[in-house]
């Protein structure tokens, strides 16, 4: 299993949630670069270790554990995963 964050944090980005994860699963981070180009944060299924800290500190409750994301934002699982699986700079 893991946490994935829905489109409900487009526009957000409040980066609490990347705050809290304890090994830094949730890019890209407020530091770094091309954290304004992107539309939301992402969780990197390969590095998410199910700890669930992210999920109670997301101000709009973008956050979901795999399995319980409700039908009409399960499209998140496959932009969290290609997300890592694209060439990044
Ligand atoms: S569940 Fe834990 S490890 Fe996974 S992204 Fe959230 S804070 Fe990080």
């Amino acid at each position: 299993m893991t946490y994935v964050i829905t489109r409900l944090c487009v526009g957000q980005k409040d980066a609490a949630c990347w705050e809290a994860c304890p090994v830094d699963a949730i890019h890209p981070g407020p530091d770094t670069t091309g954290f304004g180009d992107q539309p939301q944060l992402y969780i990197d299924p390969a590095e998410c270790i199910d700890c669930s800290a992210c999920e109670p500190v997301c101000p709009v409750e973008a956050i979901y554990p795999e399995e319980e994301i409700p039908d009409e934002l399960r499209d998140a699982i496959a932009v969290n995963r290609d997300f890592f699986a694209a060439p990044r700079t």
